[in-house]
């Protein structure tokens, strides 16, 4: 029998006006997410996207995939009848006997988006139920806490049947709220405020700070890992490869050693503000979350802030390192992010950092370095590599 993917989403029906632009792009993102040998068609019809592969067999690969695309509330495997009531009857007890089977007790419900189907919904909820009933008399009817939920709709061209659906990633399609450059270290925090941005529609680059040779090629390998993984969510990643040494030796050479992470800090910001201006991207995005370490200081996190102009987002703020670690298990990042290479920052990492950085000191310890030149060497130094 044939089937398909219902695709429902949430947020975005309430966007009124805007609500197109956002169909348009989930819908591209969905298209974007399929396999390459997809064939068959992707359709919008009355709040729901039809996946409908003419292969069966891949359903569900390409649910494994979708349950990644961000604007999605819920997925579904449904069966398509023909819109005959006694079609519907007998196809749904076929299609349906492997979950009504294991149940105790169900419920139909019926929508009816096609008001010239010449049944009402309590009319099909009821023919349907009761011949489900006939067919499994071990069932019981319970209205208000079934064990399973039989799904008819009626719509335009089909009658779908199904039992049961799966949450979607929900949030908003990305690439439908502008776009940011995330500062992406190896560790588990910064993933997983990417990955927090990009549920909320934000297309997504990244910048990485790059030490070579004090951090090698296993290190950037991870990042790319990381980055990979990160692109199932939020797709067409460029990750910008930033030669960081040089600015992290000038600082090392010439300012107090308590100040090296802050004004390292600050470097970064500014070098991914320059990469966000040249990618039209709007915002940063960084996993910091307030007092996890010297740097992140409310002090310190003042005085970092205090070099850019682009609003700096940081999703993982105000959450401790377990919820992070909860989500970065969730979106499979993890087990990556805990490998033990080492990053630029650990390495130039001062014994006694500063936690209450004074923003005068600061500057005036940057009068030390040639910042302008710092920022455009590395700037003009990068790598990109598109994930
Ligand atoms: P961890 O999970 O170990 O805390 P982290 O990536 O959060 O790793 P921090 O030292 O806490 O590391 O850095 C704070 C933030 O600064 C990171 O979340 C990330 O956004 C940014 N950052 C740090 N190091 C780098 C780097 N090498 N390249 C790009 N961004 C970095
Ligand atoms: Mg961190």
């Amino acid at each position: 029998m044939k089937q398909l993917i219902l695709v429902k989403y949430g947020e975005i029906i309430l966007k009124g006006l805007n609500r197109p632009i956002f169909e348009d792009a989930l819908v591209k993102n969905i298209k974007a997410a399929l396999p390459k040998d997809f064939r068959g068609c992707v359709h919008r019809a009355q709040a729901t996207i039809y996946v409908e592969p003419d292969d069966p067999s891949i359903i569900d690969e390409v649910l494994r995939r979708l349950s990644k695309v961000f604007g999605i509330t819920y997925l579904t495997r449904a069966f398509v009848l023909p819109k005959d009531l006694e079609a519907i009857k007998t196809g749904a007890a076929e299609v349906l006997a492997p979950a009504l089977k294991n149940a105790v007790s169900f419920k139909v419900e019926a929508k009816r988006a096609d008001k010239k189907f010449p049944y009402t919904s309590p009319e099909i909820s009821k023919e349907v139920g009761g011949y489900l009933h006939d067919c499994f008399p071990h069932l019981t009817v319970d209205v208000n806490t079934p064990a399973a939920t039989v799904m008819v709709e009626v719509r335009e061209q089909n009658a779908y049947v199904y039992c049961g659906r799966e949450k979607g990633a929900g949030g908003m399609p990305v690439g439908s709220n502008s776009k940011a450059t995330l500062l992406l270290s190896g560790g588990i925090d910064s993933p997983v405020a990417g990955y927090m941005t990009a549920k909320r529609g934000v297309r997504l680059n990244a910048v990485h700070f790059f030490s070579y040779p004090y951090t090698g090629e296993r290190a950037k390998d991870k990042v790319m890992s990381l980055a990979k993984i990160l692109a199932e969510y939020c797709p067409r990643l460029d990750v910008h490869i930033v030669p960081f040494t040089e600015a992290q030796l000038a600082i090392k050479k010439n300012c107090p050693h308590e100040q090296l992470t802050i004004i390292m800090r600050r470097i970064m910001m500014r070098i991914a503000e320059q990469v966000a201006l040249n990618t039209n991207a709007k915002a940063l995005v960084t996993g910091e979350s307030i007092g996890q370490v010297a740097s992140q200081t409310v002090e310190a996190l003042a005085v970092t802030n205090e070099v850019v102009k682009m609003p700096v987002f940081r999703p993982v703020i105000g959450m401790d390192k377990e919820e992070i670690v909860t989500i970065a298990r969730q979106i499979g990042t993890f087990e990556t992010s805990i490998l033990p290479y080492e990053d630029c920052c650990t390495i130039f990492t001062p014994k006694h950092p500063n936690t209450k950085p004074k923003l005068d000191r600061i500057v005036a310890s940057e009068q030390h370095l040639e910042m302008e030149k710092l920022v455009a060497d590395a700037v003009n130094g990068i790598e990109v590599i598109t994930v």
